[in-house]
């Protein structure tokens, strides 16, 4: 299969590796990856300036092609479809990860990782974002490699183009591991600004601990928590249907 491959930690994360060690065997290879880490980057489109199209020899002869982007998932997945990709060699699945730490959730919205799955599926394309806990004793080659040998189960799973976002959670219950469908959670943070002063200026960065309140059986993250690998399908349609249909009908009358 002619696979694409992004990932938001940048094109020297580890978990890109991997996925691309895991695949090259089997299927054909290309990365388009963001230059430096774009970690919370969510779906976002850089249009404010030029960007740095290079190719990249790190991944060796494992990737057919290989284009290093100083741009977000989102730019890099957009700007390969559009403006590189060989029309009779267009890719047959996006893949975006694999994430140093799990997407989970409300986190999905922040998620760059699945912001470039997303801009696959809004190809048309059939797309999966894969984030690995970050406790997690297996590693970036363990997720790899088991998503791999998984990797046709998706397509069995749904008609494309679709959208997946799958996570591989802190500890396996099972093995091979136990997939599961899943609707997603609520993510929340305690201190999630920690301030600092320095040289007379104050800052403060993102981080804090997780403190997940009620979860339904359901969701991703009690089922991650449970140690299954979390699949939940996502669509790009944010419309509120519910909200939608009971207005509608004043809107007829
Ligand atoms: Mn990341």
């Amino acid at each position: 299969m002619r696979i694409l491959l992004t990932n938001d930690d940048g094109i020297g994360a580890p978990g890109l590796a991997a996925l691309v060690a895991a695949l090259a065997p089997r299927h054909e290879l290309t990365v388009a990856a963001p230059a430096e880490e774009q970690s919370g980057m969510a779906h976002a489109l850089t249009v404010h300036r030029e960007m740095e199209v290079a190719p990249y020899g790190g991944f060796g002869g494992a990737a057919r092609e290989a284009w290093r982007i100083d741009g977000t998932p989102t730019d890099c997945v957009k700007l390969y479809l559009e403006a590189l990709a060989p029309r009779e060699a267009w890719p047959e699945l996006v893949l975006s990860g694999v994430n140093r730490g799990a997407n989970l959730g409300t986190d999905v919205l922040y998620s760059g990782t699945v912001g470039g799955a997303l801009e696959g599926y809004l190809h048309g394309l059939p797309s999966i974002a894969v984030s690995l806990d970050a406790r997690a004793v297996m590693g970036f080659d363990g997720a790899a490699a088991r998503f791999a040998r998984c990797l046709s189960w998706f397509f069995d799973q749904a008609g494309a183009p679709f959208l997946f976002n799958v996570n591989f959670p802190a500890a396996l219950r099972h093995e091979p591991p136990d997939f599961a469908w899943a609707s997603l959670g609520c993510r929340d943070y305690a201190n999630a600004f920690g301030r600092v002063e320095r040289d007379g200026r104050v800052y403060y960065r993102v981080g804090g601990e997780i403190v997940d309140g009620a979860n339904g059986p359901g969701t991703d993250i009690a089922l991650a928590g449970r140690g299954f690998v979390t699949v939940t399908p996502l669509t790009a349609d944010m419309t509120d249907a519910a909200a939608l249909s009971a207005r509608g009908r004043l809107a007829e009358s």
